[in-house]
């Protein structure tokens, strides 16, 4: 097979270990003679995968008694129109910090009176909002923790004075997260840990209840916490290989051990776009971001763009494109992500600026 690195934005690079345990499943799992998509979900086996799967999210995050995990479809993109018609009454503040979270906010606004404290799309997103202020009487003041497009991160757990709800979907478990300090946190899977399919919620459960609105069966979290995410046939298959990634992350000591080595790929790859004269990185230093690393050539040296991509690729780069909002190039280091992978690109930065010299 093609040996590659992977720095995708999501569906992006998973553990090894969780692929090789998914392809042992679609042959046998769990000893059940049937591949791990063909078996009832209604089964003994399947309940032992939710029961671990909802475990290991304990585990590893310290998630508290009082919060439900929940396991559903739709990706995060359905979280943003769900977090409103659960939690808006009144009154919701959203920090607009990429397109992510403009998104969630037009679902919000949709479903009631949702306004934004603060916005840096003035300067195409490079950085996190400091002077702001959260307004008292709001039922949730939204954030998303790791901006996926603009490798911008806001790296610690925020007071609030009101309910606070994140979208982490590109830093789960990259980090320790003090899940006290949030009465929500949602994501879709496959950006750290898993496939795309599922989306994992974790909620706090007496937020829930508290509106007066109709909220149709499906997108009642309360519907999912009675039912233990089997109201409906869950994504059996994307929730597996979920498990299998959490597994792996414990292996290596859990989400302390995952932040040192997540700290220690972006210092080695921000300190040579810092180094190296053909490169700028373009978030703010502060509010870089440890999962999606964005940069651009520097000025006066715009011209290699095209030939420093096909130089990398030659090279076994992929994924390090760019989004199209921003130009230039992103590489993801998410946790599956290995440190020789990130060695290698910044080899390759080193190379090129040599040949340019
Ligand atoms: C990828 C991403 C989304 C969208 O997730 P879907 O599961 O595709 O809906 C939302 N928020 C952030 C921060 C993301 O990175």
């Amino acid at each position: 097979m093609k040996k590659v690195h992977n720095f995708n934005a999501g569906p992006c690079v998973l553990p090894q270990a969780a692929i090789d345990a998914t392809i042992e499943a679609l042959k046998d799992f769990s000893g059940t003679g049937m591949p791990v998509i063909c078996v009832s979900h209604r089964s003994k086996e399947w309940d032992a995968v939710m029961d671990e799967t909802r475990a290991l999210w304990r585990e590893l995050l310290d998630i508290p008694e009082e919060y439900e995990i929940l396991f559903l479809g739709g990706g995060a993109s359905t979280q943003f129109l769900m977090v409103a018609m659960n939690l808006l009454e009144n009154k919701a503040a959203y920090l607009e910090t990429g397109v992510w979270a403009k998104k969630a906010l037009k679902e919000a606004k949709g479903i009631g009176n949702a306004v934004c404290v603060a916005s840096s799309a003035d300067k195409t997103y490079c950085y996190i909002p400091k002077d702001y202020e959260i307004p008292t009487d709001a039922d949730y003041f939204h954030i998303t923790t790791n901006n996926t497009i603009y490798g911008t991160e806001i790296k610690y757990d925020m007071d609030c004075p009101v309910n606070l709800v994140a979208d982490m979907s590109s830093d789960i478990m990259s980090r320790p997260v003090n899940v006290r300090k949030y009465a929500l946190i949602y994501g879709g899977a496959q950006k750290n840990v898993g496939p795309a399919g599922v989306t994992f919620v974790i909620v706090r459960k007496d937020v829930l209840g508290k509106v007066t609105r109709y909220l149709p069966t499906m997108l009642d979290y309360r519907t999912h916490v009675d039912g233990l995410s089997m109201f409906n046939t869950p994504p059996v298959f994307a929730i597996f290989v979920m498990k299998e990634t959490l597994k792996w992350v414990k292996s290596l000591g859990g989400v302390e051990a995952m932040h040192k080595l997540n700290v220690e790929k972006a210092d080695l790859l921000y300190n040579e776009i810092d180094r190296n004269s053909l490169f700028v990185g373009t978030a703010a230093k502060e509010d870089r971001s440890i999962m999606n690393v964005c940069f651009v050539m520097a000025p006066g040296h715009e011209d290699l763009q095209d030939e420093f991509m096909a130089f990398a690729k030659e090279r076994g780069m992929v994924g390090i494109k760019g989004h199209r909002s921003v130009g230039g190039f992103r590489a993801s280091l998410y946790n599956a992500c290995p440190k020789e992978d990130v060695q290698a690109l910044v080899d390759c930065m080193k190379e090129f600026e040599k040949l340019h010299k």
